[in-house]
């Protein structure tokens, strides 16, 4: 079901997303590689008994398979259909924000009008009743609050972030979670493949260990971990910095494009402001349920309910 979306993308953003992702593979594998090759040659590492080096490569390919499992989750998904608000009809009315540069402001909008939500539920996208800035110019389609049109994709995406080239598809409402935890179990694999590597290094820069190590081992050692480092080094920094950042955004409860706007004042006027506070932002973004606390670590789209009074302001799900 996952990979229905993705039949249906053009050609050649499938050839792109399958170049990445081989890409992606490639780059994990000889790092993830390196560090299996340094785990079962360090002849004095602490976790050369077999339960430890067990343990270590057990950790290691797990969160190496949990970054491929988010990442492809990532790239095959929907990113957020926009009809999937319209069937949301019960809470229309009821969806309120406010308004960047007015603190305190009354909430605004946006309950639709009733022949919208009429046309809404009939399926018929009758936009002409709508205000000018709700109907998509390219897809003639309503676009709810939060939503945007990928210039690249070509369609409308609900609470759409950004679209994102390394998995050549949208980061919106459905796939913002595994998102994040492709970030996060990246970082993850890089700090457990980078403590691998640099005790590796350390034990074999010992001239007595050296000789323990097979000289094809050495060979080997000296062209993979060199290059690993490299991955290593710039995915923390980069993978780092971005995770940081989204962090960041769901703690103010922003999409990229919305920071983007708020930072401009100038240029874009009236943000919606979705901000109501770091603890509900969270709850919104990673759900509230009991079931979402246990589903936290998988790339699985939260129930996003929140509290009752403002949940639904997170996204129109
Ligand atoms: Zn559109
Ligand atoms: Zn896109």
């Amino acid at each position: 079901m996952i990979m229905s979306d993705f039949c249906e993308r053009p050609e050649a953003m499938q050839g792109e997303s399958i170049c990445f992702a081989v890409l992606v593979i490639g780059l994990v594998l000889v790092v993830g590689g390196t560090a299996t090759l340094c785990l079962s040659s360090d002849p004095v590492a602490p976790w050369q008994s077999a339960v430890a080096s067990r343990r270590w490569l057990a950790a290691v390919w797990g969160v190496i398979g949990m970054q491929f499992l988010c990442y492809f989750v990532t790239m095959l998904s929907h990113p957020g259909r926009v009809n999937e608000w319209e069937k949301d009809k019960e809470e229309r009315p009821t969806q309120s924000l406010t308004l960047a540069g007015a603190p305190g402001a009354a909430p605004v909008l946006s309950a639709l009008p009733a022949a919208a939500a009429a046309a809404a539920s009939s399926g018929v996208q009758d936009t002409s009743h709508l205000p000018h800035d709700q109907v998509c110019k390219h897809c003639k389609v309503h676009k709810p609050p939060r939503a945007h049109h990928c210039s690249i994709c070509e369609r409308c995406v609900s609470r759409m972030d950004h679209h994102c080239g390394w998995v050549s598809n949208c980061i919106g409402m459905n796939n913002h979670k595994a998102f994040v935890l492709f970030l996060f179990y990246t970082v993850s694999a890089c700090v457990l493949c980078g403590i691998v590597l640099v005790r590796f290094l350390a034990h074999l820069s010992k001239p007595k260990m050296h000789r323990l190590v097979s000289k094809r081992v050495v060979v080997a050692c000296s062209f993979l971990v060199p290059v690993s480092s490299i991955i290593i080094l710039v995915s923390t920094v980069f993978v780092g910095g971005l995770f940081g950042w989204n962090l960041y955004l769901i703690a103010v409860n922003q999409t990229t494009i919305e920071n983007m706007k708020l930072s401009n004042p100038g240029k874009y006027k009236n943000v919606p402001v979705y901000d109501v506070g770091v603890q509900e932002n969270v709850r919104q973004f990673c759900g509230a349920s009991w079931l979402d606390c246990f589903t936290l670590l998988l790339p699985i789209r939260s129930s996003r309910r929140g509290s009752s009074s403002t949940g639904r302001v997170y996204s129109p799900v």
